[in-house]
């Protein structure tokens, strides 16, 4: 092996680390500390020769190829057991052409690069709300961020991209070249080509009123019923999450995170909110976009994640009442559950001019659990099935691509596209993708094949097989529900049926997946 590792360094002007290099066991691990993978060697490239040369190694050596753009998705796709992680995280200048509005992104650039080099010149594009997350992979899962409602979903703002093909061949998809390729690129997530170059439109904007509105206890209802009125009145240049959570003696709290950027210092509209915030904090003020952008940065990237959810179309008393009780049902704080409105800029966009499917969601409703101790793993993961299931029958359009572990069945996939995107993404992998080598992502199958979910567990997907597991967590076979009954709560085997506010009658029907 190590002689073929020599002709790899060879080819690249990057460099590659293997086992025993000193940077090799940080470069190995992502995000989510649940993933512990060791791939064969990791080629941090430098340019599209060397994701070229990268991409022509793994398969002429029959190795499983992951790519790595800012090691975030949930999912741990950008590490592979014995395989090649072609590391893009030496690929992050950001180029910007403040006259005609327009920023070139490399394919490893994080969001404090992008934004760091927008703000520069008072411009921005929405992204996403912590800044260690890849730019491009946020991209091509869609993009939900703080100017959500003020500019759009992030890929909404993609112009243009060159990829590296597995057959080596460099693309452009912009609207006058391969625009097909373009609509794939907008949703469609990692599964054409390795992208080295993203292009986005930009928007100026230097301060917005932002910061964060908290509550706890008895307020977190009524605060949540005063985000979801905010947000479905949707002013278009207020954009507004938040985020449930607990603290240690699991007294539920809320964070609301508002994003205005229209005139005044203190919006009409968030007048209620606020009024009611007077009973904890009121963070709201006028502050540069920089500032607003690291809200959600203390706290990630430490501990151990599964996250699963849905859109919904509406946000009912009924499903605000079960979300607080699932905060509490696990007798431990579990994590959060993070509540995204994407209202205005997402719906004004032609939805034939991308590939995901979910313009006509109200919110996105997600659990995310996150704990540190292994002991944890499958009680954390049941809490975080359970509680989406809980938001099941509410849910449209299936779920976030950027958020699916690596567990999530092709029907999900599918849904988050829609049957008739779904055949043309196929389409399109079977043009540019045709062997499937780039299957470690939420995978769209070329035709004729069947879906390669990211190995990984005892070589689970290696054979064109639907991993049915969690993979990196062998130990874990936690039931979980199918399709669960409005108003079924978070129910979960491993919890104590009492702990919830509801009972759990779907478990009865649950299956081992
Ligand atoms: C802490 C945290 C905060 C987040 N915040 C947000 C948010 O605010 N809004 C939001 O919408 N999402 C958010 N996400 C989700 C995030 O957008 C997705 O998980 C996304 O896939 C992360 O991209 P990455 O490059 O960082 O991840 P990686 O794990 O490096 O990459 C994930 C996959 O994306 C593909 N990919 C990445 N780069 C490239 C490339 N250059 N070419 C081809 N394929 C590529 C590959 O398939 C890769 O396996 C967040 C995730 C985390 C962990």
């Amino acid at each position: 092996m190590a002689e073929t590792l020599d002709e790899l360094r060879d080819s690249l002007t990057g460099d590659v680390l293997v086992e025993g290099d000193r940077e090799y066991e940080r470069a190995r691990l992502c995000f989510n500390l649940l993933i512990d993978r060791r791939p064969a060697a990791i080629a941090r490239c430098v340019d599209a020769n060397d994701v070229a040369a990268a991409l022509a190694f793994g398969q002429a050596r029959s190795l499983e190829i992951a790519v790595r753009g800012g090691g975030h998705n949930p999912a741990g796709h950008c590490a592979v057991d014995d395989g090649l992680v072609i590391d893009l995280s030496r690929m992050r200048d950001v180029r910007v052409d403040p006259e005609n509005g327009i920023a070139q992104s490399q394919g490893g650039a994080t969001w404090l690069d992008f934004d760091a080099a927008t703000q520069a010149h008072g411009l921005v594009t929405p992204g996403g709300v912590v800044g260690s997350t890849g730019v491009t992979g946020l991209t091509l899962g869609g993009g939900i961020g703080h100017l959500t409602a003020q500019h759009g979903l992030t890929c909404d703002n993609l112009i243009a991209a060159e990829l590296v093909t597995p057959s080596g061949e460099i693309v452009r998809a912009s609207d006058d070249q391969n625009p097909e390729l373009l609509w794939g690129l907008r949703g469609g997530g990692g599964n054409f080509g390795v992208v080295v170059q993203a292009e986005y439109r930009l928007h100026p904007l230097v301060q917005v009123i932002g910061g964060r509105l908290e509550y706890e206890g008895d307020d977190v209802a009524e605060a949540l019923r005063l985000f979801r009125e905010l947000a479905n009145e949707g002013p278009p240049e207020l954009s507004i999450q938040a985020q449930l959570g607990t603290d240690a003696s699991l007294v539920p709290q809320l964070v609301v995170v508002p994003c205005y950027t229209g005139t005044g210092d203190d919006p009409e509209a968030l007048g209620p909110l606020r009024a009611l915030a007077g009973h904890a904090s009121d963070g709201v003020r006028r502050q540069g976009f920089l500032e607003q952008q690291r809200i959600f940065d203390p706290g990630y990237g430490v501990d151990r994640n599964y996250w699963k959810g849905h859109f919904v179309a509406e946000l009912p008393d009924e499903l605000i009442d079960d979300l607080i009780g699932c905060m509490t049902a696990l007798g431990r704080p579990p994590g959060g559950i993070l509540i995204e409105s994407l209202h205005g800029a997402p719906k004004d966009v032609a939805p034939s001019s991308a590939a995901l499917g979910y313009r006509d969601a109200a919110f996105n409703v997600s659990a995310m659990a996150s704990w540190t101790d292994p002991a944890h793993d499958d009680e954390s993961i049941n809490w975080a099935r359970s509680t989406a299931s809980a938001i099941e029958p509410w849910s449209v359009s299936g779920g976030y691509a950027n958020y699916m572990q690596a567990d999530e069945p092709i029907d999900r996939v599918r849904a988050a596209f829609g049957p008739d995107s779904f055949a043309r993404l196929q389409a399109l992998k079977s043009r540019y993708d045709p062997d499937n080598v780039l299957h470690r992502n939420q995978n769209i199958p070329p035709l004729g094949l069947d879906a390669r979910y990211s190995g990984g567990l005892s070589g689970a997907g290696a054979d064109g097989s639907l991993c049915q597991r969690p993979i990196g967590f062998p130990s874990v076979s936690v039931p979980v529900t199918n399709q669960p009954m409005p108003g079924t709560g978070c129910g979960s085997s491993a919890l104590p049926p009492s702990s919830c506010r509801r009972p759990a009658p779907a478990l009865m029907s649950s299956t081992s997946k």
